[in-house]
């Protein structure tokens, strides 16, 4: 398959423990171009970790990530198996923006140079271009205003949406969301769904870990529910929400409402 239509993120038989402690039992998830797939599943059922795993965050014990087709080069076996070739990783992650539940901004950059920072000290961009490009952005996602302020000075949800422009800024094949509208209050959560939503009408390629059961049943493509490391139901939204086969599926649906 060529790079031009192989997924973006594909994840095969993944097996990762902290010690002792398997937290991923071989999981495949497949991220194709253009596609949002949602990750759903109580607490602690390893969907941070996946996410992780994805972005060559963590070792893992066995199984393959392959990213536009390339696979990942491992060094090591068993408990000390790590992505082996410091180069690929670099090209890999600067391709996959990763958005955290806690934002993450730095305090100390207005948000138009936290949106700028990354083009310019990693892709080494022109930072003139990059300007234009990065208040583009927070255009985009309604914090064009804000440009000067630092992020102390906007609210939770503005604050995220620059989270999110920021990743963008990198022009990634990805975005990776971490529960991005956990820690928002409910009227602000909504105004960070409308840009995801509209992400995921232009076409984005996403992996989204929420807790939000409407989001995930109106953005994605596919949805796959975690339950204890293991996938125990997968399917369009419509099958998944409407008619789960898996009594834990149901459980934890009803759980959710
Ligand atoms: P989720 O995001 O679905 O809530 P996580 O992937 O964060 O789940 O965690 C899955 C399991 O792995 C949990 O039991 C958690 O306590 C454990 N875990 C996560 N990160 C670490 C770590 N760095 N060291 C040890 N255990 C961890
Ligand atoms: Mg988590």
């Amino acid at each position: 398959m060529s790079s031009e239509t192989a997924p973006v993120i594909e994840i095969r038989d993944l097996h990762k423990a902290y010690g002792d402690l398997e937290v991923l039992k071989g999981v495949d998830v497949t991220a194709p171009q253009g596609h949002v797939i949602s990750l759903i599943g109580s607490s602690g059922s390893g969907k941070s970790t996946l996410l992780r795993c994805a972005n060559l965050l963590e070792d893992s014990q066995q199984g393959e990530v392959i990213f536009c087709g390339e696979p990942v080069h491992w060094r090591g076996q068993g408990a000390a198996r790590v992505p082996g070739d410091a180069a690929q990783v670099r090209r890999i992650r600067t391709n996959l923006s990763m958005v955290f539940q806690q934002f993450n901004l730095w305090a100390h950059m207005t948000i138009l140079e936290n949106v700028m920072e990354a083009p310019v000290t990693v892709l080494k961009q022109d930072r003139a271009e990059v300007e234009v490009r990065a208040r583009a952005i927070l255009d985009k996602v309604g914090i064009g205003d804000k440009c000067d302020a630092y992020p102390a000075q906007l609210s939770g949800g503005q604050q995220q949406r620059a989270a999110i422009a920021r990743g963008l800024a990198m022009e990634p094949k990805a975005l990776l969301f971490d529960e991005p509208t956990s820690a928002l209050d409910p009227e602000l959560e909504q105004e960070v769904i409308r840009v995801i939503k509209d992400l995921a009408a232009e076409g984005r390629t996403m992996l989204i870990v929420t807790h939000d059961m409407a989001l995930a049943r109106d953005v994605s493509d596919h949805v796959i529910f975690l339950h204890q490391g293991r996938i125990e139901e997968e399917g369009p939204p419509e099958a998944l929400f409407k008619t789960p086969k898996s009594e834990r599926l149901r459980g934890f649906l009803a759980s959710t409402n």
